[in-house]
């Protein structure tokens, strides 16, 4: 039998890492080999892995970027928020080691990706965009890098880069929601995703971690790992 996929976590002790951690104990193919936290060198842990996932915070990036460069470790990041310098320090490592960066790593979602994309070339210039994101209040950044992943979405089809209006709601424990929304004359189109669970979130970096060892240095998106 094949040995399991070693794991360097990061962000283990937060929401999104507790769910992976529990998501591997009932997964043969995952070993989750060293946790990472707040203050934890991230260098002597990710010597143990195969691949390291990220679900921390955007001012880890420089650290992981860099011991996954020093060990040609393959990366599979899932924090959202980073400055337009971070995502560089991203961009650069992705030279030289494989990877997946997803603002979103749910199927769900990523089916609204490319229906979002769909959409948008078929209903033209005359509909009015926008989107509309909820999360739970301790949410730190804002817009969600889901929404502006849609953004990004609807400015490409339109061949324009344009401001899309995003609203962001912060209530409750919602886990996350997005709407697109497109209104014309006399007539409105909805396209929504509601997430209920983390696990949707987990289960897509764990199947990413397992895709992205041995492919070739570049930026990866959850739409490569799925074929969409
Ligand atoms: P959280 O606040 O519950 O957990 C974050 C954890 O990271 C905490 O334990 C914190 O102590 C730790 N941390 C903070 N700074 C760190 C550092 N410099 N080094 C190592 N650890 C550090 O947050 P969460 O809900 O688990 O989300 C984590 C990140 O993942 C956020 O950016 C969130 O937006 C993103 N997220 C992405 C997806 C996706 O599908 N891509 C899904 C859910 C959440």
């Amino acid at each position: 039998m094949k040995r399991p996929v070693r794991v360097l976590l990061v962000g283990a002790a937060g929401r999104m890492g507790k769910t992976i951690v529990d998501l591997a104990k009932n997964d043969p193919k995952i070993d989750i080999v060293a946790q990472c936290d707040l203050g934890d060198p991230i260098d002597p842990a990710i010597k143990k892995s195969d691949v390291a996932i990220d679900f921390s915070h955007p001012d880890a990036i420089e650290e992981i970027c860099s011991a996954a460069l020093q060990h040609r470790q393959p990366l599979v990041i899932g924090t959202t928020g980073h400055s337009a310098e971070q995502r560089s320090v991203i961009e650069k490592a992705a030279k030289a080691v494989p990877i997946v960066f997803a603002s979103n790593f749910s199927v769900g979602v990523n089916a609204l990706f490319a229906l979002t994309h769909r959409a948008a070339e078929v209903l033209g210039r005359e509909f009015h965009r926008e989107i509309v994101e909820t999360h739970h209040r301790t949410k730190k950044d804002a817009p969600s890098g889901t929404a502006k992943t849609l953004s990004e979405i609807l400015s490409k089809a339109r061949r324009i880069d344009d401001q899309i209006p995003i609203q962001s709601i912060r209530e409750g424990d919602v886990v996350g929601e997005h709407t697109v929304i497109f209104a014309g004359p006399g007539e409105r189109l909805e396209l929504s995703h509601k997430a209920s669970s983390r696990e949707i979130f987990g289960r897509g970096a764990l199947r990413a971690a397992q895709w992205v060892i041995g492919k070739p240095p570049k930026l990866y998106s959850m739409q490569d790992v799925l074929g969409l």
